[in-house]
């Protein structure tokens, strides 16, 4: 088979994503949060868990500590133990604290509106940077890439590649910048409705006309 260019890649990518679109008009993060903190708290807690568990357990933590400057002075034991269920609870915890010390510190307690800020913030990464400016300030800069999008984008053959930050910059260059923010949620409630780890229902997949993946896993 040749190789695919990248003007055909991109027109197929939109093909896609008007699919998805269709398919899931309402797709958005599935984390609860009343703030562009308590986004960024739960991205932290969200990685190696699932969004419903951290959904149980943000609710008494945010009842518990309500800025950024309570978060900035918790007690890092008190911390722990409401976010144990999240496992890595040391690790978040300190994440957490910290990056609201340094909020406080360097940003007079605001989430800083940059990649390149939010990086530098204690357990920021660049997943977490791109989930907060897109579903918190609603800002394009990347597109965030979890298990989901990594492992569908793949399946579709818009990558061909396994880390995260590759895989970001291959979507990038073929997916409209308009759709960044929207085509990371669109793929996350595809891997979770159709497109299922080791068991995708190609059958019922609207993108397999699309999908150079759709014979093989079937
Ligand atoms: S056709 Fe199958 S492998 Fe391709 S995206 Fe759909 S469910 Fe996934």
């Amino acid at each position: 088979m040749p190789r695919e260019s990248l003007t055909d890649r991109a027109a197929r990518a939109k093909q896609i994503v008007a699919l998805l679109k269709k398919t899931y008009p309402d797709a958005r993060t599935s984390l609860d949060y009343d703030s562009v903190h308590q986004l960024m708290v739960a991205t932290i807690l969200s990685a190696q868990c699932t969004d419903e568990r951290v959904n149980m357990t943000t609710p008494a933590l945010f009842e518990r500590f309500k800025t950024v400057e309570e978060f900035a002075s918790a007690d890092i034991s008190e911390l722990e133990g409401l976010i144990q269920s999240c496992g890595f609870f040391r690790s978040k915890a300190k994440s957490i604290k910290n990056s609201a010390v340094a909020l406080v510190e360097k940003f007079d307690g605001k989430i800083p509106q940059t990649i390149d800020q939010l990086v530098k913030l204690p357990g920021v990464g660049r997943k977490t940077a791109s989930v907060i400016l897109g579903a918190g300030f609603g800002i394009a800069e990347g597109i965030v890439v979890d298990t989901h999008v990594a492992r569908i984008s793949k399946l579709l053959k818009l990558t061909a590649h396994t880390d995260p930050v590759k895989i970001e910059t291959d979507l990038m260059k073929v997916i409209d910048r308009d759709d960044w923010i929207r085509f990371s949620h669109m793929m996350i409630y595809h891997g979770r409705a159709i497109c299922i780890a080791r068991r995708p229902k190609c059958g019922d997949c609207p993108l397999a006309r699309l999908c150079p993946s759709a014979k093989t896993t079937n």
